[in-house]
């Protein structure tokens, strides 16, 4: 046990005549931050443990996370999951805390979680609010200190440990964790400034874009389906890239289009444009199926109601209201009975089906996303540790990193997984 129990340490805040140490400083007090500070009391209950957290309230991205039932992770978390860093340093760490873990995790501390559509893992009580309760129950019930409105401004490395600065505040610590996530919704209190603290102690940030976030469309077309969802297959095409398909939920918005399968493609969007690659962005609005295979649908169509209207018929294959749009944007006359539609107009209709163009004018930006792409290279971080490589004595974890995983929990679950494996490099 490494950590050295200091008589004279009451409360790790250093005053004019008696600086004091405490043994882990975690800056950020979210999923990653707390899970950090709890996995190490836990480990080593002497220590002591300081998690400094600029927001007023903690814990605010757990209780608006998945729509405010927190969808903590998910049945099946794999490398393939994440976007950025190193598929192999993602696998080790999410083998060291899986998704199990988590579950047996959460049980420990009064959380049950049930599985819903798409393998999501939820509290059984639909409330993000039993999550944060319990990990700050958690982390009081180990003895972890919380201190809120405490903004780290500086860490610098002093007498083998470090000096940290807060607002109000200087404090010194053997060990800190930097645990303050991206940029994603900055008036949770997750500002970037983690970067730059991280920056300051030797390390690169690969350039961070919002990923996870809602699009906004050039044009018109959008605006009157505003409120409608439904199932599609979107294509990215980045020049020089192999095109991304995702295939999900897509809601139409006043502003553009959102929903999951939008959220997913958005970082494939801001990274494109990040590498001033050119990028277009198409939807099937009949996933699963080619453009012979619409075009055979829509021939059994006419064969089976030959007197139906293209207005009538459409709405067995996708909402009204969509169908109806992209007629009239086609200047199809949506009265045309199925016996009379000619080949040419019934091709240019399947082309439409199989690859509507959503033309991107841009994303609605960090205030709207959930996650951060980017961030502090797996490179400069050991996968056994989550120490850093360039600062002996920090740790980094959760969003921080250049890791961004897709909806599902999945983030989360690097929150935890990293948390975890860094206690035991805070310990060890
Ligand atoms: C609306 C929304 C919904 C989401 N839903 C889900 C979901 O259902 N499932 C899922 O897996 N993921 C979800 N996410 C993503 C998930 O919340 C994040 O990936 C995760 O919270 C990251 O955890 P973190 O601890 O690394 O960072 P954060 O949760 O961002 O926590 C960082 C903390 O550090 C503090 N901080 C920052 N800078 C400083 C500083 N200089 N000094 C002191 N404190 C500082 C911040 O106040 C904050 O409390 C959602 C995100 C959003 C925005």
């Amino acid at each position: 046990m490494p950590f050295i129990a200091v008589s004279s340490i009451i409360s790790g805040v250093a005053t004019d005549s008696q600086p004091v140490m405490i043994d882990v400083a975690v800056v950020g007090g979210g999923a990653a931050g707390l899970a950090s500070a709890i996995f190490t009391a836990r480990r080593a209950p002497q220590a002591k443990i300081v998690v400094l957290d600029g927001a007023t309230k903690i814990g605010a991205k757990i209780l608006i996370a998945g729509g405010g039932r927190c969808n903590v992770t998910n049945q099946e978390v794999g490398a393939m999951d994440y976007c950025g860093g190193i598929p192999t340093f993602i696998k080790r760490v999410l083998g060291k805390f899986s998704v199990e873990n988590t579950i047996a995790f959460f049980r420990e501390i009064g959380v049950d979680l049930k599985v819903e559509e798409h393998g999501k893992l939820f509290p059984t009580t639909n409330r993000a609010r039993t999550v944060l309760d319990a990990l700050l129950m958690e982390a009081r019930r180990c003895g972890v200190s919380i201190r809120c409105g405490q903004r780290v401004t500086s860490v610098q490395p002093c007498d083998g440990g470090f000096q940290i600065q807060t607002s109000d505040e200087t404090l010194y610590a053997r060990k800190v964790v930097l645990a303050a996530g991206g940029r994603a919704m900055p008036k949770t209190g997750s500002d970037g400034s983690g970067y730059e603290l991280a920056a300051r102690l030797g390390h690169a940030l690969v350039p961070v874009t919002p990923a996870l976030v809602p699009l906004c469309l050039n044009g018109e077309f959008h605006t009157p389906l505003s409120g409608i969802a439904h199932d599609v297959e979107i294509m990215v095409q980045v020049d020089g890239v192999k095109p991304v398909r995702i295939h999900g939920a897509l809601l139409w918005t006043h502003f553009g289009v959102s929903g999951p399968v939008v959220l997913d493609a958005s970082r494939h969007w801001h990274r494109a444009r990040l590498d001033n690659r050119a990028v277009g962005m198409t939807m099937n609005i009949l996933p699963g199926k080619d453009f012979s295979a619409i075009e055979r649908l829509l021939l059994d169509l006419a064969a089976e109601k030959p007197k139906s209207s293209l207005k009538n018929v459409l709405p067995r294959l996708l909402p009204a209201r969509v169908a109806e749009a992209i007629l009239h944007e086609l200047l199809i006359e949506s009265d045309l009975v199925m016996s009379h539609l000619p080949k040419d107009v019934r091709r240019k209709l399947v082309h439409a089906l199989s690859a509507w163009p959503l033309p991107v004018r841009d994303s609605r930006g960090y205030a709207h996303a959930e996650v951060t792409a980017g961030g502090v290279p797996l490179s400069e971080i050991q996968p056994k540790t989550m120490a850093s490589r360039k600062c002996p004595g920090l740790f980094l974890i959760g969003e921080i990193l250049d890791v961004d995983g897709r909806i599902g929990g999945f983030n989360f679950q690097w929150a935890w997984s990293t948390a975890y494996v860094a206690s035991a490099g805070l310990t060890s």
